[in-house]
């Protein structure tokens, strides 16, 4: 499963949670309580010059945005090469 990444767009709280790709985002904060937690788009890994999230082949690390080919990484990531 991958992880995605929220922030609080209220508190500015952020944090990582390990989601089915078909969970529904989270949308209230835990740390305001206030539904003003905000998804970040997991494609922003592909900017993170593919430090090491590509590397592991037993669970390899996708763009989000990508995953309607999920046997693909993603085009534009210089680390899929
Ligand atoms: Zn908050």
């Amino acid at each position: 499963m991958p992880f995605y990444e929220y922030r609080c767009s209220h508190c500015g709280h952020s944090l990582t949670k390990l989601q089915s790709m078909s969970a529904p985002a989270l949308t209230t904060c835990p740390e305001c309580h206030q539904e003003t937690l905000v998804k970040l788009i997991s494609a922003s890994n592909c900017d993170l010059k593919g430090v090491g999230v590509f590397g592991n082949s037993k669970n390899p690390f996708k763009c989000e945005s990508r995953a309607a080919a999920p046997s693909s990484p993603c085009a534009s990531c210089p680390a899929s090469k």
